[in-house]
């Protein structure tokens, strides 16, 4: 509220400030024009009564007795011309030699301090000058009336009896100063109303401000206690609502995120709670019966075993999978993907020889890029060994590289049980297995997250065509980099 009073004060006192300055400044100037030309007016009229006095007495007796009456003639006539209201806005005063006021239209017009001397410098020097009395500045009419100072102009000349005088023509800037007095008021009112009509606007407008950040402060404490369902009011097309939207955006981008890390812990500790029940299970085997039956005891060992390796494997994959989401830096090196895909396909050989599957690796010759040649053989041999994994007895599994203007493509081929449509896709979603793999192979359902968190970390796509019953065709794209 105060910042409210204290802004609107300073610009509406400011407005109102300028405005007097301006219109008294403008007033000033129309006196001092006024003063100007009352003087010349004023001053010629003098001027032409001194030579008419002078005239009217030429020939009549002793000089100084001409002179004395042409003298009188000339004040006779003064009296007769100003006094008739000849000049109505401003008086008129004459001084003789002797600097003492010989004749005038009014007591006001004997002004003395700054007229004084600019009189006594109008006869000395023979030339017009102007003075200004009781000048008060400018701003004085705005806490009583308005005084804008009296503008004298002294103009020396010839008296009809030969001594010099000085003619003081002042103008009283009555009626400037009314027009001053006069905006006052309303000026003081339109300000103060403008000034009230101000605080309120800006009232209004802050305490709509703070109410966001208030509800922004409320959504952060929210949030750090942990609650993602919060959402801040955001309606209207102006930069407060972008805000708003921004700041729900990220609150659901967070919920998204704390949601899937619950599954991924929730997902996990299921993965690891089966093989951990089944070294159990075998365990109390072993220990009930395993010391005096043989066969019992190599079954339980074995079984064992394959459940602690299925373990070990599944610790594998989380830690792959947690590596890649920390966002390592991929390596950057030149290398032949040729070589590398018919080295992947050569292991999974190896690996799936019972199965007679046909490994196509992809044409003889180099295909150079520039990349992590680790991570990109992590990612095309998971490919590979869910292609020979899915793939019956017998099928074929193909390997095949092209460059496509920046890219590289790989394409992993087979000839496999091929993928539900409607489970395609989820088929990149941690720990999900189609029904169909799931009672026969006993995977996880991390390969194709790791595959795909890798081929994105290094800048690429990946995705997948299948039919079921016919086969998949999993592709890569990757940046070829700069060779
Ligand atoms: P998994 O360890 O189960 O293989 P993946 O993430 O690698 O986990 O694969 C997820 C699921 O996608 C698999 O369970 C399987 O249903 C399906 N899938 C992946 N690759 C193929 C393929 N080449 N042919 C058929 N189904 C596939």
């Amino acid at each position: 509220m105060l910042v409210a009073v204290l802004f609107s004060a300073l610009v509406v006192g400011g407005m109102a400030l300028t405005t007097y300055v301006v219109v008294s400044d403008g007033m000033s100037v129309v006196a001092h024009d006024s003063t100007i030309r009352l003087s010349a007016s004023s001053a010629q009229v003098v001027k032409n009564e001194a030579t008419v006095a002078a005239r009217s007495v030429s020939g009549a007796g002793r000089d100084s007795e001409r002179a004395r009456l042409a003298q009188r003639a000339f004040i006779q006539q003064l009296n007769d011309v100003f006094g008739a209201g000849a000049v109505t806005e401003g008086e008129v005063a004459l001084y003789g030699e002797d600097l003492r006021p010989v004749w005038f239209s009014a007591e006001r017009a004997l002004l003395e301090g700054p007229a004084a001397a600019g009189r006594e410098q109008a006869l000395r020097t023979g030339r017009t000058v102007e003075s200004t009395v009781n000048d008060t500045g400018a701003l004085r009419g705005l806490v009583g009336p308005a005084r804008l100072g009296v503008l004298v102009v002294h103009v020396p000349f010839m008296m009809p009896d030969s001594s010099k005088g000085v003619l003081d023509v002042t103008y009283f800037p009555e009626r400037e100063e009314q027009v001053i007095d006069a905006i006052r008021p309303p000026m003081f009112t339109l300000a103060i109303s403008a000034m009230f009509i101000m605080v309120i606007m800006m009232q209004t407008s802050m305490s709509w401000v703070l109410k966001l950040v208030d509800d922004l402060r409320k959504a952060a404490d929210a949030i750090d206690a942990g609650r993602l369902d919060v959402r801040l009011p955001a309606e209207g097309q102006h930069e407060i609502g972008d805000l708003a939207r921004s700041l729900n955006a990220l609150i659901d981008r967070l919920r998204r995120r704390s949601e899937s890390q619950t599954r991924f812990i929730a997902d996990a500790s299921h993965e690891l709670a089966t093989p951990v029940a089944g070294i159990r299970g075998y365990a109390n085997i072993l220990r009930a019966w395993g010391a005096d039956d043989p066969d019992v005891r190599s079954e339980a060992i074995s079984a064992i075993d394959r459940e602690s390796r299925r373990m070990a494997r599944l610790c594998g994959d989380l830690l792959a999978l947690v590596r890649d989401e920390r966002g390592i830096v991929y390596k950057s090196e030149r290398f032949d993907l040729n070589a590398r895909s018919r080295e992947v396909l050569a292991h999974a050989a190896t690996r799936y020889i019972a199965k007679g599957i046909e490994f196509q690796g992809p044409d003889e010759g180099q295909l150079i890029m520039v990349g992590d040649s680790d991570r990109v053989e992590d990612a095309l041999s998971i490919l590979v060994d869910n292609a020979a994994k899915y793939t019956p007895d017998g099928g074929r599994v193909r390997v095949s590289t092209r460059r496509k203007r920046g890219t590289v493509v790989i394409e992993v081929e087979d000839t496999g049980i091929g993928i539900p449509q409607e489970d395609i896709v989820n088929v990149f979603d941690r720990f999900y297995r189609s029904d169909v793999s799931r009672s026969k192979q006993a995977g996880f359902g991390l390969g194709l997250p790791i595959a795909k968190s890798i081929v994105e970390g290094a800048g690429g796509s990946i995705e997948v065509r299948s039919t079921a019953g016919l086969g998949s065709v999993f592709t890569i794209t990757l940046p070829r980099g700069r060779l």
